[in-house]
């Protein structure tokens, strides 16, 4: 028996946001609105995500020993979240400064802070969680050196999922654990790099190649590709009216991996995804999008 459903090994961040009528040049000044400060980083996000849909989660994340720390650890454990594989120290809580102005479009600045101080070593450290979970879900808001090590360290039976976002080139040695790889459009493009095809089937199929057991294309309101040895398959999407898509992709990811933890099939496991990523979009926000089991199951 697993002590966990799903273990995310990722980012923390604090979302400072201020709407701006305009947003500055260089060397200017411009007032704006109150600030707000969201809980985010593709980790925390996962973990909530999934925890939301009573997953039994835990996050392997670091934070500074500071205000927007303690804010993020809160509202994780608040959502149900294990925190006690959560780092804190070495560097100041990642934050992302981000400035929206009415037409929507935004200015984002992030600092990694302790996001980038979450080590090799550190997984290490922590092998009896990666040993705690069926399945370990990750992304690269974090050194691609740990995320190296977290594959190394994977038992075997452990199925690893990867969203790479920010998209990178990514080793053979990642890729071939992967199980599935996750990616949007814009991430497929840089994985494959000059390799990229046209098509959606394309991408799926020049990743599979690449050495992954599984890849998933997520396609916004065209819902999903799934691929993997015995070949490509689409997952249609939920119709709904999008607000917000902030979050969906890591509610998506969340929601799959813990969905094949179950040992549903990466068919099923997407179509149930997909699901909770239409309902992430139909709020605002990331975290506070996110949906719970009951939602999805009354759909
Ligand atoms: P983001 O970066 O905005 O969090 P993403 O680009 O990583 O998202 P998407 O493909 O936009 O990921 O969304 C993930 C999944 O959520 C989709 O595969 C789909 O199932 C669902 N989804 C997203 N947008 C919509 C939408 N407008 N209507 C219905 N479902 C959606």
């Amino acid at each position: 028996m697993y002590d966990y459903d799903l273990l995310v090994i990722g980012s923390a961040n604090a979302d400072l946001v201020i709407g701006v009528e305009r947003r500055p040049g260089a060397g200017e000044t411009v007032l704006g609105s109150d600030l707000a400060v969201h809980p985010g980083g593709k980790g925390a996000n996962q973990a909530v995500a999934a925890a939301r849909l009573g997953a039994r989660t835990a996050l392997l994340a670091r934070v500074g020993d500071d205000g927007h720390g303690r804010l993020l650890l809160d509202s994780m454990r608040n959502a149900g979240v294990d925190t006690a594989g959560v780092l804190v120290g070495g560097a100041p809580t990642g934050v992302a400064l981000i400035t929206v102005d009415p037409s929507g479009d935004n200015s984002i600045v992030v600092s990694p802070g302790a996001n980038g101080r979450l080590t090799p070593e550190d997984v290490r450290t922590a092998s009896a969680l990666l040993a705690a979970s069926p399945v370990v879900s990750a992304q690269l808001e974090i050194p691609l050196e740990t995320v190296e090590e977290i594959v190394r360290g994977l038992r075997p039976g452990t199925r690893f999922v990867l969203n790479p976002s920010p998209p990178r080139e990514l080793p053979d040695e990642v890729l071939a654990a992967c199980d599935p790889l996750i990616v949007n459009e814009h991430e497929a493009r840089v994985v494959l790099g000059a390799d990229a095809g046209a098509t959606p089937s394309e991408w799926a199929e020049a990743l599979l190649a690449r050495g992954p057991r599984s890849v998933v294309v997520t396609l916004g309101e065209e819902g999903a590709l799934v691929a993997d040895a015995s070949g490509v398959a689409r997952v249609p999407s939920v119709k709904v009216d999008a607000v917000d898509t902030t979050g969906a992709g890591d509610a998506f990811t969340a929601a799959l991996a813990w969905r094949l933890g179950t040992g549903e099939s990466l068919t099923e496991s997407a179509a149930y995804a997909a699901r909770v990523g239409a309902v992430a979009v139909t709020r605002e926000g990331a975290q506070a999008s996110f949906p719970s089991a009951e939602e999805i199951a009354s759909m």
